[in-house]
């Protein structure tokens, strides 16, 4: 097995919302090839930074403009690669970071019309039509899936409308870490997948509308988990090959101290960011530890936050992980924006 990390950053622009266009908004993002430049609206000549990723992103921000990124284009170059990895035996993770509305459930799941789907929907029916064209009969395949919501550090089950509770968070001593009681659901199809998605997705808005909170603030984490087994014809024994496909939603990246947060809001807001930043910090070490063959056995602080503790096994060792960070393309988006961009730096 391959050890050590590594982690692929894509960033996305949006187009602009009715809101940027109804207050005349700048457009601050550029994009060349896989480089980003934003530039500061209050120094429009020297302000500028620029990044470089794995990808860059750009949508039409203009109705005129043709260079743009497709969903289908970010799940090629993303979601494909990933499955490609779980066939292989990896475990993948798929994130997408940034502020509410910047296009993170756009990139994830996106909308049910034709080129819409996300990531989510398109991995998952390549994923059926790939094993429908196996004709190996010694190769079986099965596919199970679950979905939670991590909100406050606790977690939810979103497939199991009757826990209406926060589940345990446990650790067995050689699968590491797992959710007591979380459903995990056996599917045929893609449209299995699909339905238990939508039924998700509903649950929980539902939640976030009874607890009177909104569902940017958790972090939504939906698993595959994959197995595909093989039957030695001499002796008759089976191996398995078992790949976990975590494709996390974030919650919101923008700070609690930028919406004059008090009580609930502003402890909400310091565990939110307290996840995004174990996380940053969790994907860093594991590219720097790559990127100098550092030992395994540095430290990388795993247990500082549910989400990364539960992602234990997605991020680190035989996994590879890519994360979408996504970005408003408006001048009066520009602070969070620019933190976005660091956020994504720091993951390379
Ligand atoms: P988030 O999940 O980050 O809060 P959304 O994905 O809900 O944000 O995006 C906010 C709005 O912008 C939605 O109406 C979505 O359809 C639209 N949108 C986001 N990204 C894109 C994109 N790349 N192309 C077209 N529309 C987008």
């Amino acid at each position: 097995m391959m050890a050590g990390a590594s982690v692929k950053v894509a960033v996305r622009v949006r187009p602009f919302n009715s809101r940027e266009i109804g207050r005349n908004a700048k457009c601050v993002i550029q994009m060349q090839g896989n480089s980003t430049c934003i530039s500061n609206p209050k120094q429009p000549k020297d302000g500028a930074k620029n990044f470089t990723f794995d990808y860059s992103y750009w949508s039409h921000t203009t109705t005129d403009d043709p260079s743009f990124a497709s969903q289908r284009q970010v799940y090629k170059d993303i979601g494909e690669e990933m499955l490609l990895h779980a066939f292989e035996g990896y475990n993948v993770c798929i994130f997408a970071y940034g502020q509410t509305g910047a296009g993170k459930s756009y990139t994830m799941m996106g909308k049910q019309e034709p080129g819409q789907e996300g990531i989510i929907p398109q991995l998952c029916e390549e994923l059926f039509q790939r094993t429908g064209e196996n004709t190996d009969p010694d190769l079986t395949y099965s596919v199970e899936v679950s979905y939670m919501e991590i909100y406050c550090e606790r977690v939810r089950d979103l497939l199991n409308p009757k826990s209406q509770g926060t589940l345990r968070v446990r650790e067995h001593p050689i699968l590491g870490p797992y959710v007591e009681d979380l459903s995990k659901l056996a599917v045929t199809g893609f449209t299995d997948i699909r339905d238990l998605m939508d039924a998700g997705n509903k649950a929980r808005t539902v939640a976030a509308t009874n607890m009177n909170e909104t569902s940017s603030r958790s972090h939504a984490v939906f698993t595959i988990v994959f197995t595909q087994k093989r039957r030695d014809q001499m002796t008759s024994l089976d191996t398995e090959k078992v790949s976990k496909i975590s494709l996390v939603d974030l919650a919101g990246s923008e700070r609690a101290d930028s919406s004059g947060a008090k009580g609930t809001r502003l402890k909400e807001g310091a565990n939110i960011n307290k996840s995004l930043t174990t996380l940053g910090k969790v994907i860093s070490a594991l590219a720097e530890m790559q990127s100098s063959k550092k030992r395994k056995s540095d430290f990388i602080p795993y247990r500082d936050s549910v989400l990364t503790w539960l992602l234990k096994e997605n991020l680190g060792g035989n996994s590879r992980t890519a994360m979408i960070a996504a970005l408003s393309p408006a001048d009066i988006n520009y602070e969070e924006t620019l933190s976005t961009l660091r956020y994504a730096d720091r993951a390379k």
